[in-house]
């Protein structure tokens, strides 16, 4: 019998979501296993990393990596399933956008372990250890990978092959790329998405648009929103016209607002961007149009501050694929750099 070709799924930073998603296909889990040697999926089998290394190059036909890059030991993965894997595939928001893990690309990586290790109220770390890559103790030194300056996208370190975006994956897109590889059909070319639309939510969502225009935005728990009117139009900030479709409208659907996990739409490179110039064009400025610029844009202002952690709405699941991607942090850091320099000298 003619061996089968191997299949595997690698988390890096992420939840387990994407590996749920991926046992949710149910029974088609016995056609996967009938079409593939599932060989190394660290939640679900006990394949070592040894094991990945003794492999020829190549010789994984498909990978599914899921997760960001936060640490070392990601980026070192990463490169090491690129080489063995014919096809590599970001899976998942984390991999292909950064995801929530990426929105520690806002703070700096100092920040981040004052804020877990030295200052968080339930703490009690009197002389203030924080974890580092080598830490001596009398039997020896013990070692963690590096938790590195910023997260990256797969992309970020090592050249992809496909994507497959959503925060999970639906299962249902998940089967048919699957399915599509085991019936021996043809890729689509190098880079594009599967398992999504090319589309928007909003394409799929079936609310009525009517072009309103709001004064404020509110969170889900302030209004219970009409179940037929466009979320975003009753001042809800519903991300489904800078999110790809995929999904079919599934939050919207019932009463809640798309969030944006499927990523940028066909064509748009920053989400959040997109979303900006969206809720800039919603915001009704009509009682002041005729008080000048200024007052214009202090309002504007006044109405966006209705949107608590703005950026964190608005780049929940993209961040470490958009324009910014780590650019926060790296400047932050040279912020830092440069005035412990000045403060020396
Ligand atoms: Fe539907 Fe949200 Fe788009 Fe409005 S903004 S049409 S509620 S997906």
């Amino acid at each position: 019998m003619a061996a089968k070709p191997k299949i595997s799924m690698y988390w890096a930073s992420s939840c387990g979501g994407c590996e749920i998603a991926l046992v949710n296909i149910h029974e088609h889990l016995l056609e996967l296993a009938d079409n593939f040697d599932f060989v190394f999926c660290p939640c679900l089998l006990d394949t070592k990393r040894h094991d990945i290394e003794a492999m020829d190059d190549g010789e994984m036909l498909i990978t599914f990596f899921n997760g960001a890059l936060r640490t070392s030991e990601n980026i070192e993965m990463a490169h090491l399933l690129r080489r063995k894997s014919t096809l590599l595939v970001a899976f998942g928001s984390c991999a292909s956008g950064g995801c929530i893990p990426a929105l520690a690309n806002l703070t700096t990586r100092e920040a981040l372990m004052e804020t877990v290790y030295g200052s968080g109220p339930t703490l009690d770390n009197a002389v203030h250890v924080v974890p580092g890559p080598t830490t001596t103790v009398p039997e020896g030194d013990l070692t963690l990978p590096v938790f590195e300056r910023t997260v990256g996208t797969l992309a970020s370190a090592v050249d992809v092959d496909y994507v497959i975006p959503g925060c999970p994956p639906e299962s249902a897109q998940i089967w048919a790329v699957i399915a599509h590889v085991i019936a021996g059909k043809p890729l689509p070319p190098k880079g594009s998405v599967l398992g999504a639309g090319d589309k928007t939510v909003c394409d799929d969502c079936k609310r009525v648009k009517e072009e309103k225009l709001v004064s404020r935005f509110h969170r889900t728990w302030e209004i219970i929103p009409d179940r037929t009117q466009c979320l975003l139009e009753q001042g809800i900030v519903c991300m489904g016209i800078a999110t790809r479709s995929g999904c079919g409208g599934l939050c919207p659907d019932v009463n809640m607002p798309c969030i944006g996990c499927y990523g940028p739409p066909e064509g748009v490179r920053d989400q959040g961007a997109k979303m900006i110039g969206a809720l800039g064009a919603i915001i009704d400025v009509q009682p002041m149009k005729d008080m000048g610029e200024a007052r214009v844009a202090a309002h504007i202002a006044e109405v966006l501050d209705t949107i608590p952690d703005l950026a964190g709405t608005l780049y929940k699941f993209s961040l470490g694929g958009s324009l910014m991607q780590g650019g926060l942090a790296t400047a932050n850091a040279a912020t830092q750099a440069t005035t412990a320099e000045s403060t020396a000298r």
